[in-house]
């Protein structure tokens, strides 16, 4: 840690950073920050940069608000778009503690390095890639969003047709003086949508990157007059944006998830991995889906999967398997959204493949078709559930199941609960434009 703080330091006077930005988010994945000067780096390492945590929805109640932010050195990085003749800002990610210096429970932060833990007294490393998907926006003339997309262009497009080709580009070169490797980046299938890709790693360190990489994605195109989003479904009738997460575990430096001995190069524990997301993924859709709006992307037709299966290549199953093998060997989830808060959404879905091999329940054979043209008859014939139709269904699954509490802990998982169900209620009593639409004149 001296070696990372010493080097550190020296990136500061060379750069000159001037303020430091000190990182965490809130139950919902909400980005915050606190500003100081560089002259208290010295107490910000030590944690002992103080908040009121009664100001962040879910954290603490006004009578015990006072938190601490322990910045993790590995996450410091300057913020490319600050930088100036003499001056820059940086930025930490951080853990939150309590007074006592024990880690604070309501920090998503937390929530996923004790399932990092359980996994480690296992012997296994969690490994990551996840796949965030955006929409760029034109704003109107007072900078509000509007549901317009930038551009025409389609999957692949490249330039004239791709008019984020420029915002990509600059993204592209802010995460990587920031220290992601970036591995691709791409028009996406529906207008004005896009893909940035950026290497797997360790579950926490994804997560951290795909905090960063949300913040830099709204950031940069804000410079360009457009507005980000992550929102998973903007406009009815074409592909919402998902966050397919690829994981496997590693044990002794080895991908636990390969056997060349198997006819499809997949270890036991792999297959016990698979079958545990498949019982257990209705009860963590509260999390990995965790809008109202989620649900209008789980539909047939776009991508986006809504029944319950596995296959090796098939993009209408939950979980697809990649080609790549060796090292590379990986389970693709793809209902996630980028919504999700990534720090929980790692830690349910790493729980629920955990929780397979523990069980050492069996996968059930992979299923090839499509299923989006599948009748109901045969996919019941197969044994192929639905996800969730809904937040207020995913809420109670979450609520019935085991997965929530045990992964969120108390803290996290009631204070979900509670934003969740108001979130629906809201929701389920508003009077939207589709009634009267619909209703107010034939009726
Ligand atoms: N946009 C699709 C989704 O909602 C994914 C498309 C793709 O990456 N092939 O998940
Ligand atoms: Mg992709
Ligand atoms: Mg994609
Ligand atoms: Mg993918």
């Amino acid at each position: 840690d001296t070696a990372v703080l010493e080097q550190i330091k020296e990136t500061i006077q060379q750069k000159h950073v001037e303020l430091l930005h000190l990182q965490f988010v809130d139950i919902e994945g909400i980005l915050k920050h606190v500003t100081v000067t560089v002259e208290q780096l010295d107490d910000v390492v030590n944690g002992k940069i103080m908040f009121d945590g009664s100001s962040i929805k879910g954290f603490s109640p006004i009578n015990k608000s006072d938190l601490y932010l322990l910045p993790d050195l590995n996450t410091f990085a300057v913020l490319p778009w600050t930088v100036e003749e003499g001056y820059s800002e940086a930025r930490f990610l951080c853990s939150v503690m309590n007074p006592d210096a024990t880690r604070f429970e309501g920090d998503p932060r937390n929530v996923l390095k004790k399932t990092v833990e359980r996994a480690a007294q296992q012997g296994y490393t969690i490994s990551v890639g996840p796949e965030l998907e955006f929409f760029l926006f034109k704003t109107d003339e007072h900078g509000n969003p509007t549901t317009q997309t930038q551009d025409n262009g389609g999957y692949f497009e490249p330039s004239p047709k791709d008019l984020g080709e420029r915002v990509r580009l600059e993204i592209y070169r802010a995460l990587k003086a920031m220290g992601f490797k970036i591995e691709a980046s791409h028009h996406e299938v529906a207008e004005g949508q896009h893909e940035i890709n950026f290497k797997y790693a360790d579950a926490l360190g994804s997560a951290d990157n795909a905090t960063t990489y949300k913040w830099v994605v709204k950031t940069i195109a804000s410079k360009y007059g457009l507005h980000a989003t992550f929102m998973p479904k903007p406009v009815f009738g074409i592909n919402g944006s998902g966050m397919h997460v690829n994981m496997s575990l590693f044990k002794d430096g080895e991908n636990a998830f390969f056997d060349p001995s198997d006819e499809n190069q997949l270890s036991e524990t792999a297959y016990q991995f698979i079958a545990g997301l498949l019982k257990n993924v209705k009860s963590f859709a509260a999390v990995t889906n965790p809008l109202v709006n989620s649900y209008k992307r789980l539909v047939p037709g776009y991508e986006a999967p809504c029944y319950i299966a596995w296959s090796a290549s098939n993009r209408s199953a939950l979980i697809r398997i990649p080609a790549k093998r060796g090292v590379a060997t990986r389970v693709e989830l793809r209902c996630p959204d980028p919504a999700a808060n990534p720090y929980l959404a790692f830690a349910v879905i790493a729980a629920a493949g955990l929780d397979g091999i523990e069980k050492a329940l069996k996968a059930p054979a992979p299923i090839d078709e499509d299923i989006f043209h599948m009748t109901e008859e045969r996919r019941e014939e197969l044994g192929i559930e639905n996800l969730p139709a809904s937040l207020g269904d995913a809420v109670s699954e979450f609520v019935n199941g085991t997965i929530g509490r045990q992964t969120l802990g108390n803290h996290v998982f009631d204070e979900y609960v509670a934003m969740k169900n108001e979130e629906w209620n809201s929701y389920r009593t508003a009077v939207h434009t589709w009634e009267l639409e619909q209703y107010q004149g034939k009726f």
